[in-house]
């Protein structure tokens, strides 16, 4: 491991830690680690190598964006305050698909803005990516379900195809998926997430095949401690794969 991926993992350690408690810490804790191995990889040399092909379509995420806002088609288009299209760079390395708004979501019209949200955002600097500049965030559903109770089949049915056109349009490099329902929804299974994550699989989309990676929903890693663990191994198993460098978990090519 290097200084850097030791540092990145304490900081989203203690940061689960303390969002687990009673909220973030005021001051942030100073690492002084040294490399294991030498490595001459960053994040930005990853964003630079991404050269996306132009959508040809004629659609555009703006478009998706307007539908979205405009959609009547199920019934959660009359509890929502806000629709959540979903926001992030235009040319992604990775693209994030979590479940569904959350009160603040709904509140802001934006993707994973609450705790979980500020969690994700920290998950993915810790492996230098962000919304600003690199990845695309989005849900499987795009209005709040009352309560924040699950998605019923009927709703993830009328919102599939915004996501569809979002990836289509975007062609982000990877897919990583956050949480059980989403997993479900995207990979047509009831399967557990413990087994799903940890591995990519092909994720079809169109004529194209995307590399998908399941793992816990930030939500999950703030209820549960020991899922921290397992979560920072996924987003090594990204990074790795991201800057091309081997290891993409078992069952990769499977
Ligand atoms: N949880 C999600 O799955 N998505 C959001 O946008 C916020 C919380």
């Amino acid at each position: 491991m290097t200084a850097d991926e030791k540092t990145s993992l304490a900081e989203f350690l203690d940061l689960a830690a303390a969002v687990t408690g009673s909220g973030y810490r005021g001051e942030k804790r100073e690492y002084h680690f040294s490399d294991d191995v030498e490595t001459a990889h960053s994040g930005g040399e990853a964003a630079a190598v991404h050269a996306p092909a132009a959508d040809t379509t004629g659609d555009s995420l703006e478009k998706v964006a307007a539908a979205v806002r405009a959609c009547t088609a199920c019934k959660l288009a009359a509890t929502r305050k806000n629709a959540v299209p979903g926001e992030g760079a235009l040319n992604p390395l990775l693209m994030v698909i979590g479940e569904g708004p959350g009160a603040d979501e709904d509140a802001t019209g934006r993707p994973f803005v609450g705790r979980a949200g500020q969690l994700l955002d920290k998950m993915l600097a810790s492996i230098d990516l962000s919304r600003d500049s690199n990845c695309f965030i989005a849900n499987v559903i795009k209005c709040r379900p009352p309560a924040n109770r699950d998605p019923q089949p009927d709703e993830t049915a009328a919102c599939a195809s915004f996501l569809e056109r979002q990836i289509k349009i975007i062609k982000p490099r990877f897919i990583l998926c956050a949480g059980r329902i989403a997993a479900h929804t995207l990979l047509n299974t009831t399967e557990p997430i413990g087994k799903l994550r940890g591995r990519f699989v092909d994720f079809q989309i169109g004529d194209t095949t995307l590399p998908f990676l399941a793992t816990y929903h930030p939500s999950a890693l703030l209820r549960n401690e020991d899922l921290k663990r397992p979560a920072w191994e996924d987003l090594k198993l990204l990074r790795n794969a991201i800057m091309g460098t081997g290891d993409q978990g078992p069952g990769i090519g499977d």
